[in-house]
């Protein structure tokens, strides 16, 4: 139960939640708290502090929660995300939903046995709806906003958001303004637009994109923009991501997690995710998760403070063709790379020919097609083996986060058919016993 108003000594705007006999008791959600200088806020439409501009936190009542309780409530709920409904920050039984969520662990054995790795699992999230995690925190975003009132949802997005939004907006029945660079991926583009939403291309980076949208949020104040006005709730679905790898694990906490970062919110929230199953005595509370993040060197200003030691992240212009990780100005780059830090984890990057073969490799070894983020994640789990940040006999688990389909083009020009032929048998033979031929070459 949703009991005790929450106190702030704070701030003069005290106020409290005591919720009707009729409403909903499916989250904690309490309140909205600064990160920088912890006042609280009541649970709308806000993302910054007005006092400090820090970014606002979602806290809940963990007090109120029991383990067991909340074990059972998960085993008995749905299978995708809403499953940890009382860790989500929206009351409504009936979510924005198109099944996002609980996407499988698999043991990557071949893979792990080609890096050396004896307890390597892939968490495979090009299996949501839209073919990428943005569905986890789409489905919190729209379910909150539809709460709070909104009619219309909106986004800058790096593509996969894109694709999300417009779809989820389709199912909740809102209107949906969603803002890209004009230089996407044309499956991005065309995935997006066949929801029927209204797709705005603007001529510039991802950044500019931001921008744009953040200056508008104040015109259009009754858009909800997901990952804007109403970030602090959007931001919360990536926890699902940690949730789910801890109950896949038997509640049992990874050792490793290699994560990748565009604005570093999945990051965050993986960590917090884990926090929070020790919080409410899921998991053992003593065990530390590391965390490492991941980025393309295109794009890499976390991964390259982080190198430097140094606490300020320099925003850089994106040119990789990982482009669902091309922030170049991270809002959330510090706090990830201080989960990293606290975590004892570390933060690589890896080049566009590395992506494309972390790509292949991933495919090769586990038959799973992921798009350019997942290479990012692949290639630099590679390089985190090799300077052994990752241990050997560590459980590891790398995130992938987004379907091969989507960036069909950063491969095709290095996959294609062995060989073409004429519809003959003879034609066939031949090149057969040609292709036999090298590959025993190969293996000698
Ligand atoms: C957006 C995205 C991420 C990372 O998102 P953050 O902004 O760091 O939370 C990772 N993978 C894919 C495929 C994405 O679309
Ligand atoms: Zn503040």
């Amino acid at each position: 139960m949703l009991g005790k108003p929450a106190q702030c000594e704070l701030n003069e705007k005290t106020w409290c939640q005591c919720p009707s006999d009729e409403e909903d008791h499916l989250s904690a959600l309490i309140e909205l708290v600064c990160k920088e200088c912890s006042r609280h806020f009541k649970p709308e439409a806000l993302h910054v502090c007005e006092f400090c501009f820090g970014p606002l936190e979602v806290s809940y009542d963990y007090e109120q929660i029991s383990s067991s309780t909340l074990k059972e409530e998960i085993q008995n709920g749905p299978n995708t995300m809403w499953r940890y409904s009382k860790l989500l920050p929206v009351s409504d039984s009936l979510p924005v939903d198109l099944g996002a969520g609980f996407t499988p662990l698999i043991r990557a054995d071949r893979l792990g046995s080609q890096l050396g790795l004896s307890h390597l699992y892939i968490k495979d999230d090009t299996r949501n709806p839209t073919g990428s995690f943005k569905d986890r925190v789409v489905s919190v975003a729209l379910t909150k906003a539809r709460q709070l009132g909104f009619k219309v949802a909106a986004c800058a997005s790096t593509g996969n958001l894109a694709n999300s939004v417009a779809a989820h907006a389709a199912r909740a029945g809102m209107e949906a303004y969603i803002f890209i660079p004009y230089d996407l991926e044309k499956a991005k583009v065309v995935t997006t637009a066949v929801y029927g939403s209204n797709l705005i291309a603007v001529k510039g980076n991802y950044d500019d994109v931001n921008r744009l949208c953040a200056e508008l949020t104040s015109e259009v104040p009754d858009w909800a923009f997901v990952n804007v006005n109403v970030r602090p709730y959007y931001a919360e679905g990536s926890k699902t991501l940690a949730f789910e790898v801890a109950e896949q694990l038997g509640f049992n906490l990874p050792d490793h997690v290699v994560v990748p970062i565009a604005s570093g919110s999945q990051l965050t929230k993986v960590d917090k995710g884990f926090e929070e199953l020790k919080k409410v005595g899921l998991v053992n509370s003593n065990k530390v998760v590391r965390i490492s993040g991941a980025q393309a060197t295109g794009c890499s200003p976390v991964a390259q403070a982080f190198r430097q030691n140094d606490d300020f992240i320099r925003p850089v212009k994106p040119d990789t063709i990982a482009k669902s990780l091309a922030i170049g100005n991270p809002a959330d780059g510090y706090y990830a790379m201080e989960a990293v830090r606290n975590t004892g984890g570390s933060i690589e990057s890896a080049s566009d020919p590395e992506i494309v073969e972390g790509i292949k490799l991933l495919a090769r070894t586990e038959g799973i097609f992921t798009e350019t983020a997942g290479g990012v994640t692949v290639a630099n789990l590679v390089k985190l083996v090799e300077s052994g940040v990752v241990d050997k006999d560590e459980v590891v688990v790398a995130l992938i986060t987004g379907h091969g389909l989507k960036t069909v083009e950063a491969i095709e020009s290095s996959v294609g058919p062995t060989v073409t032929i004429e519809p003959k048998l003879n034609s066939f033979m031949e090149a057969y016993s040609e292709l036999e031929f090298s590959s025993e070459i190969e293996v000698e």
